[in-house]
């Protein structure tokens, strides 16, 4: 119980009053309960001899303090009776009162004598003090003659009962007490239940609900009064039901609490909820079990979140995964090159080189060259797929064609290594005009024929397409090394190669397939391997046909980029190159030299947009995009406001982030990714001022 009570405050003493009375009236005992500061509580009568002889006269009341004093300071809970001749000549007797082992106040009684009084000494004191004699001597008459232990019976008697009455209002106030602190108790269980998110519940040793707090309607929208008879397996589907049912019944059967039990229940408008039920066991006397008490907190916010968790979790786990796969292949596919590229060119330093020699060392930094290029290109088509920025542009392709041109491509490739590459099928005539992304095929295909020459030793490399249903199946099929089976389905992710040990071997950088498939999956169809370690792989990839082109149907636009080498130039342009980088206008310089009569370099857009507005002349511009201070955006736009006339061409380093568009958008005619490769160039010259020249060579 809370902070200590004050006992004498809970003792009726009006009970105890009565007690005294009636003792007081049948046996002629005064009585008196003080307080241990000596405050009286209670009494019954005084003796007369007391009243109005002793206690009324100054001298003789002296004596009576000293008395009440010395007897006070002599009680306490180990002495039972104290008696006490006081100095006025009569006998007192006090008890300790001790309730709940406390001595809270003592029980006086007196004043007797317990023998008969020697009425001379009297007679004196009532001379000493000035009493009436014979009055004082009658008072005296009516103090009792007791024996000791007839005092002692009388004293324990009244004590029992004090004892008795104040231990019975004690406990009355007690249980008062209980009953107030249970229903504070009981009001603060209601309110917390109440204003809980979560449904409390009670059930019966079969599981049924006996009781239910209001939230039912929460859960299932079902009210509380409408719970009571139903079970808990009432509200799962069938298989949760069975599922929780033999783990609750383990835990009944050892009568433990349910701790932390996830399961699923069918709530508002039939959605699942998934709940988090506790529950204590309830035992009857016996210790028999006879259901259970507990709550269900709705926890399915916090289980979705979980999930929303674990799936961004494992996603960055596949991220960090693929960047260190990234790093680990970039590292190789970058360092190897660059080892050719620094090492060869360093060997190209020594001017004693024989001229067999320096070819063969410039091959082999060109071929380097190409091979990080092709590493930054598939890096950089792969950000481009990732971003969303690569659109399909369909065209009427002769699928036969197709395979005859690529199977001719890599032909001197795979005859270099020993290897038979063939075409092993192809579409009836009627059947071979489909509308696809030419450019996109021609990525898929060739990067499946150069895997099958780069992961065959010996033997042949077979490419050949076929009617399947509505689909056109193209097929690659190799007697190479094979494929795992469990690394069959991951060869498609990015960075991701079949044996990590053969990146020694072989080079790569993992991306070939993965842009495949997301080509493949752009034009609408699929692409898969079956494969045999040892024996050989065969990819295949579906296109849609959505309809056959007639065989007479006219032939597909040629590539607009073919080249064609301009005509020798009688008019040679005024050309400006603007690039912050040295090597960059110095290499593009040597590019278009044969067609300049002058040219120009800027080394910021700024200093270009000066030499414009001087030179209105100006045949064509080379613009960087990327320039300090002024941009080429910016340049081209700014030119743009004075000259429409000149061609402007942007030089990209291979677009992300639509920097073509960005480009066209800022006024250029056309772009050039980097590197630079003179036919390129010379197509671009050729678009642009191909005609103007040629009408200037008739005119001549
Ligand atoms: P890589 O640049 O490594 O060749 P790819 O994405 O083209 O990247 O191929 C991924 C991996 O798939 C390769 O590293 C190789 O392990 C495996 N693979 C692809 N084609 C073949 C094939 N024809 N035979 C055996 N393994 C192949």
């Amino acid at each position: 119980m809370a902070a200590k009570i004050n006992i004498l405050n809970l003792v009726d003493f009006e009970e105890v009053n009565k007690l005294l009375e009636g003792f007081n009236q049948s046996t002629g005992f005064v009585t008196a309960i003080l307080d241990l500061q000596g405050n009286v509580l209670s009494k019954s009568g005084w003796r007369h001899i007391c009243t109005h002889f002793h206690r009324v006269n100054l001298e003789s009341s002296k004596n009576c303090t000293v008395s009440d004093t010395v007897l006070a300071n002599e009680m306490g809970p180990v002495k039972k009776y104290h008696f006490y001749k006081c100095l006025n000549g009569l006998v007192d007797v006090a008890v300790p009162l001790i309730i709940k082992g406390e001595h809270i106040a003592n029980l006086f009684s007196g004043q007797f004598f317990f023998e008969e009084p020697n009425r001379n000494y009297f007679k004196k004191q009532a001379k000493k003090f000035g009493f009436n004699e014979q009055e004082y001597l009658r008072a005296l008459e009516n103090v009792p003659i007791v024996s000791k232990e007839k005092v002692k019976i009388a004293m324990d008697f009244l004590l029992n009962m004090t004892q008795l009455i104040s231990e019975i209002t004690l406990q009355k106030l007690e249980q008062e007490q209980l009953n107030k602190a249970l229903m504070k108790s009981e009001e603060r269980f209601r309110a917390i239940v109440f204003s809980s998110a979560d449904w409390v519940w009670e059930i019966d040793k079969d599981g049924k609900y006996i009781s239910s707090s209001h939230k039912s309607i929460d859960f299932f929208e079902v009210p509380e009064e409408e719970i009571i008879g139903k079970t808990p397996f009432d509200f799962m589907p069938e298989d949760e039901a069975k599922r929780v049912a033999s783990i609750f019944s383990e835990i009944a059967a050892k009568k433990q609490p349910i701790k932390d039990l996830e399961n699923w229940k069918i709530g508002k408008n039939g959605e699942l909820i998934c709940v988090l039920t506790n529950g204590l066991p309830i035992l009857n006397d016996e210790g028999k079990l006879v259901g259970y008490r507990g709550i269900d907190k709705n926890i399915t916010e916090r289980k979705l979140f979980e999930k929303e968790l674990i799936k961004a979790k494992e996603k960055a786990e596949e991220s960090d995964r693929l960047k260190s796969a990234f790093l680990a292949n970039m590292s190789h596919e970058i360092r190897t090159p660059m080892n050719g590229i620094l090492g060869f060119t360093n060997l190209l330093l020594n001017p004693d080189l024989n001229s067999e020699k320096r070819e063969n060392f410039i091959k082999i930094v060109h071929k380097s060259g190409q091979r990080m290029l092709n590493t930054v290109n598939d890096i950089v088509e792969v950000s481009k797929i990732e971003a969303g920025i690569i659109s399909v542009r369909n065209l009427k392709i002769d699928i036969n064609k197709e395979v005859e041109e690529m199977v001719h491509f890599f032909k001197p490739e795979a005859n270099k290594k020993g290897l038979n590459l063939m075409i092993d099928l192809l579409l009836p005539d009627n059947k071979r005009h489909i509308e696809t992304d030419k450019d996109k095929l021609d990525s898929i295909i060739s990067n499946l024929i150069k895997n099958a020459i780069k992961y065959t030793e010996s033997g042949t490399v077979k490419v050949g397409c076929r009617l399947n249903h509505s689909f056109i199946e193209l097929y690659v099929k190799d007697t190479g090394i094979g494929i795992p089976a469990h690394r069959q389905d991951a060869i498609f992710n990015r960075f991701e190669q079949a044996d990590i040990a053969d990146k020694m071997v072989f080079e790569g950088s993992g991306l070939g397939l993965a842009i495949a498939k997301s080509y493949v999956e752009m034009l609408g169809g699929k692409i898969w391997v079956e494969s045999k370690e040892g024996i050989g792989s065969t990819f295949y990839i579906t296109l849609p046909v959505k309809r056959h082109i007639a065989d007479n149907a006219s032939a597909e636009k040629e590539n607009s980029s073919k080249y064609e080498k301009p005509k020798s130039l009688k008019r040679k342009l005024k050309i400006l190159i603007a690039d912050d980088d040295e090597t960059s206008r110095k290499y593009l310089h040597l590019l278009v030299s044969n067609f300049g009569k002058e040219i120009m370099e800027a080394e910021t857009g700024g200093k270009a947009l000066e030499l414009c507005q001087k030179y209105s002349d100006i045949d064509l511009i080379l613009m960087d995009i990327k320039m300090p201070l002024m941009d080429g955006y910016e340049a081209t736009h700014k030119i743009r406001k004075f000259n429409k006339d000149v061609v402007i061409i942007a030089q990209t380093a291979y677009a992300l982030s639509g920097d073509m568009e960005k480009a066209l958008e800022s006024g250029c005619n056309d772009y050039i990714s980097k590197p630079f490769e003179i036919t390129k160039v010379e197509n671009l010259l050729q678009k642009y001022f191909g005609k103007q020249i040629q009408n200037e060579q008739l005119i001549q």
